[in-house]
């Protein structure tokens, strides 16, 4: 399939790319890595008026370390993630997650943004920084916003950006000295998109307690987006994390999603998975705390 007729621009600035997606009042579509966007349009299952694209605004890619924080530029490459030292050092569980994102070539063409904007339910990154509460900035012509994780995502590939809005930038906090996290995902083949996935984060406090807030256990393909296992967290705040008490977090989490059947898995199967991967993923993440 070839896509319906688009307009293309190229801006050479951000200011540039704003005014494009303002003046194109909701028709426009900015284009990122292309992974995710130019098979949609080939479909036809998006037929944008316009498209902006990004890969010429160098403002867009970068990574930085700012007021103790990870700050990635919404264009910086999949790729360049997985292969930076500051981002394995200043925000590990994302590095831990990036290679199980699609294969190489696709991560060297896809974007941080573009993969958080595009709000797939089965996607790693936007369950990643649901995990490590990251906040995500947004700019159009004339607002400049920041936007918690737990605020983005509002529904199937549905995001709180509106359609002159550009993610510009993601700030992912750092984590305390007694704070372990770890992923891990079950996909048919690896590469392919996970039936489920758990990004799990955890502080334990000086007696080797989860502390209050301190179980983040976000869920990917279980629903209509990334999802924070609410349930599971609150069975282990408070708690000395012994097998009794993790087994008790994953059943809370299998129990309190809702996944669909589909082609790919029944819901019985993926609750089933979310079981087996929380209680896999939370003795990892806390082996990282040190003692
Ligand atoms: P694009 O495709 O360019 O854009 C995606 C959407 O986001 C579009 O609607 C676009 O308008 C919008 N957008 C892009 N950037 C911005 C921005 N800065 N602000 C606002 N809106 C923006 N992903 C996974 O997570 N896990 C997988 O296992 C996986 N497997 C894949 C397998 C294949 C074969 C392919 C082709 C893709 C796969 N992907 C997977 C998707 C891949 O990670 C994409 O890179 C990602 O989803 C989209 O990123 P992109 O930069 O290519 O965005």
């Amino acid at each position: 399939m070839k896509p319906a007729p688009f307009a293309y621009h190229r801006p050479a600035t951000l200011d540039e790319a704003l005014a494009l997606l303002a003046e194109h009042g909701g028709e426009a579509k900015p284009l990122a890595g292309g992974q995710s966007l130019i098979p949609a349009m080939n479909f036809r299952l998006a037929r944008p008026a316009a498209l902006v694209d990004l890969n010429r605004v160098p403002e867009l890619g970068f990574v930085r370390q700012a007021d103790g924080e990870l700050r990635l530029g919404a264009m910086t490459r999949q790729r360049e993630l997985e292969r930076s030292d500051v981002v394995r050092r200043a925000a590990p569980l994302v590095h831990e997650a990036m290679p199980f994102i699609a294969h190489p070539q696709i991560r060297t063409r896809g974007t941080v943004g573009g993969s958080l904007a595009h709000a797939d339910p089965a996607a790693e990154l936007p369950a990643v920084m649901l995990a490590v509460d990251a906040r995500f900035r947004a700019r159009s012509r004339g607002v400049d916003r920041w936007i918690p994780a737990g605020d983005f995502y509002t529904g199937l590939f549905a995001t709180a950006l509106a359609p002159d809005e550009l993610l510009v930038e993601i700030a992912v906090p750092a984590l305390s000295a007694r704070t372990g996290w770890a992923f891990a995902e079950v996909a048919r083949r690896h590469g392919d998109y996970a039936l489920v996935g758990v990004a799990a984060v955890v502080t334990l406090d000086a007696n080797r307690r989860c502390t209050p807030g301190g179980a983040r256990i976000a869920l990917l393909s279980v629903g209509d987006g990334p999802m924070l296992a609410a349930r599971a967290a609150a069975a282990l705040e408070g708690e000395t994390p012994t097998p009794e008490a993790i087994r008790a977090a994953a059943a809370a989490a299998s129990e309190e999603i809702d996944p669909p059947s589909d082609i790919h898995a029944t819901a019985a199967y993926r609750r089933r998975l979310a079981r087996v991967l929380v209680e896999r993923t939370l003795p990892r993440a806390i082996e990282r705390i040190p003692t």
